[in-house]
């Protein structure tokens, strides 16, 4: 097969568009991360997406609407803490878990009854759509347990030969996935995956707000969780990833030159000083900053051919939180404490 590449014109988005309506598989930008589109509906298609990213089958899909109204199509009912939050943060990076309508096919949900939901700001993703005139459903449009790709060359060079198209809307804005949430109880909001959107974003809106313990540990593989993805290995480039919670600088300095070898790269915030005899990239300061540039820098790593890549921690609080986890899950949890 061989792999469109789309730009962002009227002519090319109606072509996407007509791809997504004919079952296809078209690969778009949201703000988060691109995405490997298909009609939610379409059983079929959506089992095409599995296939072309070496998906397991119950992992389930996000699906995106272009408008508030395509929401009653999708899932029974909306209480109303979930129509809040949409008020609030749609269009935007977060997706919300509610009961899905029979439209929506299980291998969309994994063969759950539930669905994930999300009402993405990009304008293309929204246009793309609104011109389908479908759900669609789509995962990040990488390689399963690779790193979600943040510009179109990032998917070409994932699903190249494996998918219709790929539409470039330039680099991703938020870089790391949406907050997935779902809903306990009338008042109770639970993270299933921390994203740009936080704990402490969302606590003005609810009573109860808490981020599910597979975020911060790993989950064996056997065990039951609320958000299947949590138990797959994740976002890993092809480098062994080592985060170092270190106390400071200093040490963490001292540890990487005295561990360093050849192909070792490290990963510092943008005000750390380089490190004499160590190759060094940079991945911000703050939280937005270090979710912009994570993914980027993992498959930069890659392609300058780090084999061993020592990591400065992130927080663990607001956005941040969303680059700790996608740390965590790449390295495997394994941390090295100084
Ligand atoms: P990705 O498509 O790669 O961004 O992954 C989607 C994430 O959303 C995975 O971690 C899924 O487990 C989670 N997710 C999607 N739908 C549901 C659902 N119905 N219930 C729980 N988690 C979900
Ligand atoms: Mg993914």
């Amino acid at each position: 097969m061989n792999t469109r590449l789309l730009q962002n014109t009227k002519q090319d988005l109606e072509l996407a568009a007509q791809l997504i309506r004919n079952g296809e598989l078209v690969a778009f930008p949201t703000e988060t991360v691109y995405g490997l589109g298909a009609d939610a509906r379409k059983e079929d298609s959506v089992r095409a997406i599995f296939t072309a990213k070496g998906r397991p089958a119950d992992n389930p899909l996000i699906v995106h609407i272009s408008d508030i109204s395509m929401l009653d199509s999708i899932v029974k009912e909306i209480p109303p803490l979930a129509m809040t939050l949409a008020e609030h943060f749609w269009p935007g990076p977060l997706t919300m878990v509610l009961p899905k309508q029979d439209c929506i096919p299980d291998v969309t949900s994994g063969g759950l009854a539930t669905v994930g939901v999300r009402m993405p700001s990009h304008p293309v993703a929204r246009e793309l759509i609104r011109i389908s005139g479908c759900p669609i459903a789509a995962p990040s449009a990488n390689r399963s347990g690779l790193p979600s790709p943040t510009t179109a060359k990032h998917v070409m060079d994932d699903m190249n030969g494996r998918i219709s198209a790929v539409l470039d809307g330039g680099q991703c804005e938020v870089g790391v996935e949406s907050t997935v949430i779902c809903f306990d109880d009338a008042e109770t909001v639970h993270i299933l995956r921390p994203g740009l959107i936080s704990l402490e974003d969302v606590t003005p809106y609810a009573k109860y707000v808490y981020v599910d313990k597979a975020v911060f540990q790993q989950i064996s593989a056997d065990a039951k969780v609320a958000s299947p993805g949590m138990k797959y290995k994740h976002y890993s480039p092809k480098a062994k990833i080592l985060p170092v919670d270190a106390p400071d600088f200093e040490s963490f300095r001292n540890y990487v030159t005295q561990h360093a070898e050849e192909h070792t790269y490290c990963l510092l915030f943008d005000s750390d000083p380089e490190i004499n005899g160590v190759a060094c990239l940079h991945y911000g300061d703050d939280g937005a900053h270090q979710a912009h540039d994570l993914f980027y820098r993992f498959r930069e790593l890659d392609e300058l051919s780090a084999e061993i890549v020592y990591v400065r921690m992130p927080q663990q609080t607001g956005a941040d939180l969303s680059v700790y986890n996608r740390l965590m899950r790449a390295s495997g949890f394994e941390v090295i404490r100084l």
